[in-house]
């Protein structure tokens, strides 16, 4: 029997089996089967999660960075994960920037007065206090913007690109500001990063490159973005006046929160789970990423109400500042150099908590297998299937020093339709769906700390 860390040694009864053999064997996670169907049975016997999230988020709203909010809901997750009986319940501290949006408006001059819904991008500049009056170009991407170069200086630019994939589409809200004032515009409007929803913008962060003069950037909903492009197709000029006081202060003083169930047998041994606490300020942040808090700490709840311990222990971990810094990440990783090499595996959920389909992964061929052979446990729910990759920005940090296998908590559902606006809201979410999300990641966890992985 190996006990070196990488190489697992399960015991099944009064039967050894190394996990290299689970390969062939998958006979191993048969005694794991009542206990999957006790988590399960348990997270749908109330709406216990759900009820979580909605206090959270009624109570505490939105929590971006740097406001009173996301603290007092810190304080309050501290103080509610000791209720539940967490163990080692802990702040660990991570100084997070704090960007202000203040007031902001945008008002369209020609061919008619009218104001408009907007967002400012987080981390954008503000206007000067008296606004930005000028013509808006408007142009559907980089390159059109390129073959348009002589036409935005003096201007404001609207990129009015249509969301196919986020990853695509996002490129203009990141780098939209920096690409058009290297041009001379003077400030930004990016059609929103998502479906045609009901006349939403939805914000998120922009960055700024050195050496490149900060124009400010808003977001403008999918509607006004395409009527605008009509305008423009018929030779009326669109003129608008942006108002924005966004502006940064100093850095403060934030936390990442854990809570454990300390294993029990190797203790030293991890399994994280988490999402991220902070959020945009629109909406009260819900399905990004309270959400994802609540289901992956009430995975680790189910554990302990039911008196289930595994081997090894499972942490869950609220991680600060996703949305415009990624200090938590960054802070969790730094805090937790010396133990990295004993963290098993890091599971985020930050893809919103509709209904659960299963799980990414990476990591290696064995470890791929053994959580497919888990994800068979979840096929009551729906949540079997692995997927080919899975990760998180949070535990990217850690996931990367450490060389830790990761997984990301995958669900169906329309995330993008509401994804930073002011819709995202615990109505979106069904008190079923947080059970059964719930459920799916205590069974994976579970498991995976019980019987490890191989790196
Ligand atoms: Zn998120």
């Amino acid at each position: 029997m190996k006990k070196t860390l990488g190489v697992v040694v399960m015991v099944v009864g009064t039967l050894a089996v190394s996990m290299a053999a689970q390969t062939t064997q998958d006979g191993w996670i048969a005694p794991y089967q009542p206990i999957a169907a006790k988590l399960i049975a348990e997270s749908q016997r109330t709406d216990f999660a759900w009820q979580r999230l909605a206090e959270l988020t009624d109570t505490y709203g939105p929590r971006l960075s740097g406001s009173e909010g996301l603290e007092r809901a810190i304080d309050w997750a501290v103080a509610q994960m000791k209720k539940d009986g967490l163990e080692n319940v802990r702040k660990e501290p991570v100084m997070i920037p704090k960007w202000v949006r203040g007031r902001e408006s945008l008002e369209l001059i020609n061919p008619i007065r009218q104001p408009l819904p907007l967002l400012g991008l987080g981390n954008s500049v503000g206007t000067p206090a008296s606004g930005i009056e000028a013509d808006v170009l408007v142009v559907s991407s980089f390159d059109d913007l390129k073959a348009r170069a002589a036409e935005a200086k003096g201007r404001i630019v609207l990129f009015n690109v249509p969301f196919t994939t986020y990853g695509a589409t996002v490129t203009y809200r990141g780098t939209g500001p920096v690409e058009a004032a290297k041009l001379g515009a003077v400030a930004v409007l990016v059609r929103s990063v998502g479906p045609v929803g009901l006349r939403t913008p939805h914000t998120g962060a922009t960055n700024y490159a050195d050496g490149v003069p900060k124009i400010p950037g808003a977001a403008i909903p999918v509607e006004d973005a395409e009527r605008f492009a009509r305008l423009a197709a018929r030779g009326v000029n669109v003129r608008v006046k942006l108002s924005m006081e966004a502006h940064f202060e100093a850095d403060v003083q934030s936390y990442n929160v854990i809570g454990e169930l300390r294993g029990r047998e190797l203790p030293d041994q991890v399994v994280v789970l988490g999402g991220h606490f902070d959020s945009w300020d629109p909406g009260t942040g819900a399905t990004d990423d309270g959400g994802g808090c609540v289901v992956t700490w009430e995975a680790v709840r189910l554990m302990k109400a039911l008196n289930l311990r595994p081997r090894r222990t499972v942490r869950v971990v609220l991680f600060v500042n996703e949305e415009n810094g990624l200090r938590g990440g960054n802070g969790y990783r730094d805090a937790h150099a010396a133990e990295l090499a004993n963290h098993v595996m890091l599971l985020e959920s930050d893809g919103g908590v509709f209904d659960p389909t299963g799980f990414g992964f990476t990591g290696s061929d064995q470890a791929r297998a053994a959580v497919t052979t888990i994800a068979g446990l979840l096929a009551p729910l729906g949540a079997n299937r692995i997927g080919a990759s899975g990760g998180g920005a949070d535990i990217g940090p850690a996931a990367t020093a450490g060389k830790i296998p990761t997984m990301s908590h995958e669900v169906s559902g329309d995330y993008f339709l509401i994804h930073h606006t002011p819709a995202d809201t615990v109505d979106r979410i069904t008190p079923k769906q947080m059970s059964n999300n719930a459920a799916a990641i205590a069974v994976m966890a579970y498991v995976v700390a019980d019987v490890g992985l191989l790196k």
